[in-house]
């Protein structure tokens, strides 16, 4: 993948690198060289799938320009995964919290996936 490697060290105490790295358990249901994709360990649907680069990115807002594959990745693993799990049909949520306003509390880059009930908008 472009642009993740020397530029994006990882961090030894993100969560979520962690995970990525086996330190932390998580269900895990799909992994390559660029990303992981696991359950959430508070889920808000009956399928909540995180999908996370192995690159520490801390949030969209720190995305490169040059980080189209990964970005690109993230999306597509979703799409594979959601049809792997069953949920593609009936249709599904991506959300990437980002920033305090946006709700976000890990800051290492992850993009939900929530299906498997009838999602409200707008959110809250
Ligand atoms: P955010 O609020 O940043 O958009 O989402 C972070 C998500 O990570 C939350 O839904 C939270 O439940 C999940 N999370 C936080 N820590 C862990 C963990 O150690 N393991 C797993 N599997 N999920 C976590
Ligand atoms: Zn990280």
């Amino acid at each position: 993948m472009s642009d993740s490697g020397s530029s994006r060290p990882a961090s030894a105490e993100c969560v979520f690198c962690r995970i990525s790295r086996g330190e932390i358990p998580a269900t895990v249901v799909h992994e390559d060289e660029d990303l992981l994709v696991f359950e959430d360990l508070n889920p808000q649907a009956p399928t909540h799938l995180l999908i996370i680069p192995r690159a520490h990115v801390a949030s969209v807002d720190d995305l490169h320009d040059g980080e189209r594959d990964l970005v690109g990745g993230l999306i597509l693993a979703a799409r594979d995964v959601a049809r792997s799990q069953g949920v593609a049909e009936d249709g599904y949520r991506l959300v990437a919290n980002t920033g305090r306003d946006g709700g976000q509390t890990v800051d290492h880059l992850h993009v939900h996936l929530l299906a498997g009930r009838p999602l409200s908008w707008p959110p809250g």
